[in-house]
């Protein structure tokens, strides 16, 4: 059997800004755990990323900044890859869309697909924008949603219902950049023609049994609408030109022609792996990995960008004949950020580079796994953050490792115990480590990184239990070799997670192995290093020296995690008052996924009279009030200070939520909620009811 080999992407970032947790927690952070894993396993795995440089977007931005598109994607370029490097991502090449080698490559692919026929030369009328003097693709053009009416829909995509889009299909189209309404002009592009191949995609497509269900549902949502014909080029200034001997052959102009940035920028997987090829002296090496039958490629993506790597791109490899094609595409759903969806342009964002200014990358590894959105989006929120490091990681995890790690250092001399007629429960103990590397094993290989991480985790619960159960404390002067034995298991334990654990926790898990003398691991270049499998056997040898190290997971601060959600606070602040001359459009909050009657049902809400407020000592937000339920007097904390008064709530009959839970709040009691209605930049205004206090709203 030969080894398997597995070619690695994950989705180019785009360079027109930094990269935020949703980015890492979607392509990035899966592909990484997938690749240490089997290399750890032995395979050989090759894996590329790359920054996109071209497209609408960045254009946009330079002239927005007045710089040119090179000078913003060198500094998002420089920016994401060095983030990615703190955050662990252990790519084979990291490239970029605008080096010479792209360019090249994809003006080939373009030319050879052209050669043989595979597009449709197509003369149409285009917006165009009078005042700028540029064809409108894309993003430079916004106008209503012919599926859903959202009122921001672009020229290639509604981020509303997900609708691939033309320009031309928008109604009441505006100009981004002058606002200008566009006019009509002729012009000649490339299209693919996906209708003309839907059904021989529908086969391969159905062929791909193995496919994630959200994936592939919305393939086939795309197949039922019937796949229109889509244009590889596009009139811009910025990106890889129309090569001119396609467009001289053809009788076309080619002047401010370039490809479209979905055709090169999936080539960017390509030329990213020349240029490793190319770097490491053997410029062929690519054709290795693109041009064998072997390979299995799989491209980790966010679920936006499924129709390019499940339908668009495989069309481009099938059509040019010497390519693989992605053998899985394991897309991921989206991340909210405190209950809200992650914008960019609001600012409500957490970006990767600063929370790895504020924590340790394994930290947010860590947690960005246990929450991953592998099947549904999923939220992301600081506390929940704080809690999950503090209570699992450094809980289990930290404290076991502390506990046995202390334990042989100071009463073993410094080194592994020996393990002497073991009891049943030793066994038991040592079993879990075979049991363990399967298990984990088992999800990773079937992209459930969630259970993987819970099964890992599980073993370091095992052994926190095995460790309290034997009560080495006890028998360190009862039964000396009771107690060795059990210092000898738990760092068996202990030794199996710093390699089952190391392909989510890379860092905690290096300065782990050193603390028990482990390594190196295996890989590409030490191939007799530590493997996998070698997890699931004792990995310590009895006399071999253990050092104890800094706490490998220290707690984090409650202030630390406050200080995070204060600067999100302010940043979305920010972002919301610069934005205000164009606040009327500002979207309000999406509607939340509907409930049943019984839902609602739950909740008791009341009218209540405000007898009292004041502003809370040592607290910008909140304001203390007492509230006349009728039956009783309440005292609620209300987040409101920064836009309220005390004066413009006393007096007031206001909505209250009666049943809440009483949350503790700056050392007292939040005893309910008042209603309030958000406006567009944020402000507040009391709901109010002409009713007696006590009175059920329904
Ligand atoms: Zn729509």
């Amino acid at each position: 059997m030969t080894t398997p080999r597995f070619l690695v992407t994950s989705a180019l970032p785009y360079a027109n800004g930094p990269l935020h947790l949703g980015h890492a927690a979607g392509a990035y952070l899966p592909a990484d755990i997938f690749c240490r894993f089997e290399r750890l396993r032995g395979n050989d795995v090759l894996f590329i990323c790359g920054s996109d440089e071209h497209g609408v977007a960045i254009l946009m931005r330079a002239r927005k900044e007045g710089v040119s598109p090179q000078d913003i994607v060198d500094r998002y370029h420089e920016r994401i890859r060095s983030a990615f490097e703190r955050f662990g991502m252990s790519f084979d090449w990291y490239g970029r869309t605008s080096s010479t080698i792209h360019r090249e490559t994809s003006a080939r692919f373009f030319e050879t697909l052209a050669d043989k026929g595979s597009f449709v030369l197509r003369s149409e009328e285009q917006l165009y924008d009078p005042e700028a003097g540029l064809f409108l693709a894309d993003r430079f053009v916004v106008g209503t949603c012919p599926k859903c009416a959202n009122p921001n829909a672009y020229g290639d995509q509604c981020e509303s219902c997900g609708t691939s889009l033309s320009p031309s299909e928008l109604i009441d189209p505006k100009s981004t950049l002058t606002e200008a309404t566009p006019v009509l002009e002729e012009t000649t592009h490339w299209y693919l023609p996906l209708g003309a191949h839907q059904e021989e995609l529908a086969k391969w497509i159905d062929s791909r049994t193995n496919w994630k269900p959200t994936v592939l549902g919305q393939i086939k949502s795309w197949m039922s609408d019937g796949l229109a014909d889509r244009a590889m080029t596009r009139d811009l200034p910025w990106g890889v030109p129309v090569p001119a001997n396609v467009a001289a052959r053809a009788g076309v102009d080619a002047t401010g022609k370039v490809l479209y940035v979905w055709f090169d920028a999936p080539i960017g997987y390509v030329s990213a792996t020349r240029e490793w090829a190319e770097q490491r002296g053997d410029p062929d090496a690519w054709k290795d990995w693109w041009q064998n039958d072997e390979t299995r490629l799989v491209h980790f993506i966010g679920k936006d960008n499924i129709v390019f790597h499940c339908l668009i791109f495989p069309l481009m490899l099938k059509l040019h004949g010497d390519f693989v094609l992605p053998c899985d595409v394991p897309a991921n759903e989206f991340l909210n950020l405190e209950g809200q969806k992650l914008s960019t342009s609001r600012n409500w964002a957490v970006w990767l580079d600063e929370a790895l200014d504020a924590f340790p990358a394994d930290y947010l590894r860590y947690a960005l796994c246990a929450i991953m959105p592998e099947t549904k989006d999923s939220d992301f929120a600081w506390r929940d953050f704080g809690n999950r490091i503090n209570n699992e990681l450094a809980d289990t995890l930290g404290n076991l490792v502390h506990r046995c790690v202390t334990f042989g250092v100071r009463t073993f001399d410094g080194v592994v115990p020996e393990l002497t007629s073991p009891s049943d429960v030793d066994l038991e103990a040592l079993d879990l480590l075979a049991h363990t590397t399967r298990a984990v094993a088992e999800k990773i290989e079937s992209y459930k990184f969630r259970e993987a991480l819970t099964e890992a985790m599980n073993l370091a619960r095992h052994g926190n239990k095995y460790f309290n159960d034997g009560e080495p404390w006890k028998t360190k002067k009862s039964d000396k070799e009771r107690c060795a034995n059990t210092i000898h298991v738990s760092l068996q334990i202990v030794a199996s997670l710093s390699v089952i654990l190391e392909p989510f926790l890379p860092f905690t898990c290096g300065r782990l192995r050193s603390m028990l003398g482990i390594g190196p691991l295996r890989s590409a270049g030490v191939p007799e290093g530590i493997g996998w499998n070698d997890a699931a056997r004792p990995l310590l040898q009895p006399g071999s020296p253990i050092t104890e190290g800094e706490p490998l997971v220290p707690k984090i601060e409650d202030a630390a995690i406050e200080e995070q959600l204060t600067k999100l606070e302010s940043a979305s602040r920010a972002a919301r008052s610069a934005n205000d001359p164009a606040s009327e459009s500002l979207p309000y909050a999406p509607l939340a996924p509907e409930i049943t009657f019984d839902d609602f049902a739950k909740i008791d809400l009341r009218v209540g009279r405000v007898i009292a407020a004041e502003k809370m000592k040592k607290s910008k937000k909140l304001l203390r009030c007492d509230v006349d339920l009728g039956f009783e007097t309440r005292q609620i904390l209300a987040g409101v200070a920064e836009h309220l008064s005390p004066e413009d709530l006393i007096g007031k009959t206001v909505l209250v939520v009666a049943n809440l839970a009483p949350r503790p709040m700056m050392g007292t009691e939040s005893q309910g909620m008042l209603l309030m209605a958000e406006g567009r930049r944020g402000d507040l205004a009391p709901t109010t009811a002409d009713q007696e206090p006590g009175a059920p709203v329904r």
